[in-house]
């Protein structure tokens, strides 16, 4: 069995959208029968990038999240479909027949992700194919893979134990965007955005001097952590659970230690901490 599927590295997106223009290029005005219609001038993003603002001045983080077709093992496309006009290929792709699918808007309706995208002149809804018609022809990779230049998209078949997919799936912890809609995507992510809490530690008997060096340990949620400031006294936690409570732990030798409670309904920013001597 073969089942193809996709891996996205959010530390290695670099948000270029190299990966959206080559969908584009692929698929505008041009067809793929019977496996998918050309996209129409607007209005549909197969490859869509999502930014994704983190923290607030002076520590903010900017990630991207390439979202394609999920490709969901469960998914609700396929049953909310008729005359079998959403349909897994052999390799495990899920394919919308552009014939069979005309005047089915439901089909839209039943992907929580939205990425189905009505064709208004065509009457059908279309979205990511994995390139089945690229890969039809024996090449190897989805268009976006292929231009992606810093390999945040590795793809390949997810049962073949010495494919890259599924050699990095098992060294690596992977999650699917969005669980709780419970569809069982083969498109997983490394390193989706989490919380993160960041600070800067300051001596304050030295004119406030930035603090190289010191001690930042954080602890709850069965998690504890540490790290040691930089030369501009900075320290930062990331990969935190949403909405959950923590301690950072400050220590430094010759001051006196702080502890500062934490909950990450968004991300934290400590800004200054100011030790003093002890
Ligand atoms: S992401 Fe949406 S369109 Fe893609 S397989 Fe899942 S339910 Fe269907
Ligand atoms: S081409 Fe690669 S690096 Fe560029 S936006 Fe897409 S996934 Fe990210």
């Amino acid at each position: 069995m073969t089942r193809l599927g996709m891996l996205i590295d959010i530390d290695r997106c670099n948000g270029c959208y190299n990966c959206f223009l080559a969908c584009r290029d692929e698929h505008y005005k041009n067809d793929y029968p019977p496996f998918s219609a050309a996209q129409p001038v607007s209005g549909q993003y197969w490859m869509q990038v999502r930014e994704v603002e983190r923290g607030s001045y002076p520590k903010p983080k900017l990630s991207y999240i390439p979202i394609p077709c999920m490709q969901c093992s469960e998914a609700p496309c396929i049953p909310a479909s008729k005359n079998g006009a959403v349909y897994r290929s052999e390799n495990g792709i899920v394919i919308i027949d552009p014939e069979k699918a005309k005047g089915q808007k439901d089909i839209v309706k039943a992907c929580p992700y939205r990425v189905i995208f009505w064709n208004e002149e065509k009457r059908i809804g279309q979205k990511c194919t994995f390139c089945a018609h690229h890969l039809e022809k024996g090449e190897k990779e989805p268009r976006c893979v292929e231009a992606c230049p810093t390999g945040a998209l590795i793809f390949g078949d997810l049962d073949d134990p010495e494919s890259d997919i599924a050699k990095i799936s098992a060294s690596r912890k992977t999650e699917a965007l969005h669980p709780e809609y419970d569809t069982n995507p083969t498109v997983r992510y490394i390193d989706l955005p989490k919380r993160f809490v960041a600070g800067e530690v300051v001596l304050k008997d030295k004119q406030d001097e930035c603090a190289r060096g010191v001690r930042v340990v954080l602890e709850g949620e069965g998690l504890r952590l540490e790290t040691a400031t930089d030369a501009f006294g900075d320290f930062e936690f990331d990969g935190l659970a949403r909405n959950a409570s923590y301690r950072v732990a400050v220590e430094y030798d010759g001051y006196a230690p702080q502890q500062i409670d934490i909950f990450t309904q968004k991300d934290v920013n400590l800004k200054e901490i100011f030790l003093e001597p002890r």
